[in-house]
């Protein structure tokens, strides 16, 4: 994949970007270990100056960096700049809150008497180099909420972000060297996939984390695994969101069509399969499709669009292979399925898919299984709460679960059984920089945000008096 801003609302290619040769790479690494040495024995407080001066630049750049990801990947401009603010505000929590965080922890008196020790204390200390591999559906969030916790506790980070967002890929080493940070604290790497490997393996680098599909998650992890280094993956997901009878089925159908488009429908933690029990069933079907119906797709760059382009026209194209293969094996259409007409002419080249929704989904259909990345979404009629947690685990992911009820033993009942790494209840998954945030299964493993995220790079090192 060549590493090139290509624009997915008109398919032209705006730039493009010589990757880095060895000695570029090589020069990163050395300045990435150097820093590290100086960087982990900073202050908090140094840190979190800034970090805090990061988040205040990245407010004054908001409206650049916003059309700079619109241009890059397709997201309306209003959720480009709704993405820049959560990124300084992650920002400012991790200022505020690293130390507190990763603050010594000593055990119990009786356990450390126990241990035969005059005195016990747990100290999180940073691992070193951090290579962040990670995806174009949010370019600065999935980067920030790894570098802001990452560089609080001391660690410094290499990216290696798509090849399809090199500007904002190029923006964020900027951001932290223009707030005061050392060049070396984080760098970005302008590198296709195949040079992952190298870096990875090389000896100054401590760990990985990436976040993008399963294929990609499987080769970091299996060198990562050859060379006895940590991992955190954030993979995909195809998250369930169940609708029961006690639920205000309005607002579920309202949520629904925000949970399923939001960002294209290319968003690891949309919702992306309806499991609707039948005394509801048709009356959310009814308010879900005409909600979609509504949504205005087009330009991004224009206020009032609801849903701008896909990121790329192979992920059109995977997304179109789903439904066909669904369609043909009988799958109902209730809206969309296509390509819409009458956009402007200068967008007839731009990776356009309208919103979808199908029904009569069986399991030897592809998207019974695989991951929609697109404004499509799949409804199930079930009949008691018993089908309902079985349809919603019936995948091999498990990164996040929605689920409307008012009843609280349904409530009880979806907590304890559905298999992935969040439960929300009457709304819709969103993140946030104090909840942790990861799968299970298929989705992938380790945690990021909050206190989970912050110590997932770190050492907690046992420090024992005698
Ligand atoms: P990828 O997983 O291919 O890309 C994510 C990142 O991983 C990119 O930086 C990519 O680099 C890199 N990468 C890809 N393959 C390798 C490899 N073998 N070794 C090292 N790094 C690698 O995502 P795609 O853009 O191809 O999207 C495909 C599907 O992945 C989507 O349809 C969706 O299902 C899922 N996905 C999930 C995301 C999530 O948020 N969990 C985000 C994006 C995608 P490069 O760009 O240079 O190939």
């Amino acid at each position: 994949m060549p590493i090139a801003t290509v624009n997915p609302a008109t398919g032209e290619t705006e730039r493009t970007f010589a990757p880095l040769d060895t000695e570029d790479v090589e020069v990163c690494l050395a300045r990435a270990a150097v820093t590290f040495q100086h960087h982990r024995t900073t202050s908090f407080a140094d840190r979190a100056a800034l970090l805090r001066r990061a988040a205040d630049l990245l407010d004054e750049d908001t409206d650049a960096v916003a059309r700079t990801m619109t241009t890059e990947m397709g997201k309306p401009l209003a959720a480009a700049r709704a993405e820049a603010g959560k990124c300084a505000k992650t920002m400012r929590w991790y200022a505020d809150h690293a130390e507190e965080l990763l603050a010594d922890e000593y055990p119990d008196d009786e356990d450390v008497r126990d241990s035969g020790a005059a005195k016990v204390f747990v100290r999180y200390r940073p691992v070193g180099v951090v290579l962040a591999v990670m995806p174009w559906n949010f370019p600065l969030w999935q980067v920030v909420r790894f570098a802001a916790p990452a560089l609080m506790a001391g660690n410094v980070g290499l990216l290696k972000h798509a090849s399809n967002v090199p500007q904002t890929a190029l923006y964020l080493a900027d951001l932290f060297r223009r707030a005061g940070f050392d060049e070396g604290c984080f760098q970005t790497l302008l590198i296709g996939s195949g040079a992952v490997e190298d870096v990875l393996r090389d000896p100054r680098v401590a760990a990985a984390t990436l976040t993008g599909s399963e294929g990609a998650g499987r080769a970091v992890a299996s060198v990562a695994g050859d060379e006895i280094k940590k991992t955190v993956l954030e993979l995909g997901g195809s998250d369930p969101f169940v609708v029961m009878p006690s639920a205000d089925v309005d607002a579920a159908a309202r949520t629904a069509v925000t949970a399923r488009v939001q960002n294209a429908g290319q968003s690891c933690i949309a919702a992306k399969r309806f499991i609707v029990h039948t005394d509801v069933h048709d009356a959310f079907l009814d308010r879900f499709t005409a909600g979609m119906r509504e949504l205005t797709v087009g330009d991004p760059l224009a206020e009032g669009t609801d849903v701008g382009p896909l990121s790329s026209a192979q992920g059109r194209a995977d997304l179109e292979e789903l439904v066909e293969d669904a369609v043909r094996r009988g799958a109902v259409t209730h809206c969309g399925g296509q390509r819409p007409k009458g956009l402007d002419q200068r967008m007839s080249e731009g990776y356009f898919y309208e919103p979808t929704v199908l029904s009569g989904i069986t399991p030897d259909m592809r998207i019974h299984r695989e991951e929609t990345f697109g404004p499509v979404a799949t409804v199930y009629r079930v009949a008691d709460l018993d089908e309902a947690v079985s349809v919603a685990n019936d995948t091999s992911f498990g990164l996040s679960s929605n689920a409307w009820t008012d009843d609280p033993a349904e409530q009880e009942r979806f907590v304890r059984d559905l298999q992935a790494g969040g439960v929300f209840f009457n709304g819709m998954t969103a993140s946030h920089p104090a909840f942790p945030f990861g799968g299970v299964r298929r989705s992938g493993y380790g945690r990021e945000l909050a206190g989970h995220g912050i110590k997932e790079f770190c050492n907690a090192t046992t420090v024992w008096f005698g």
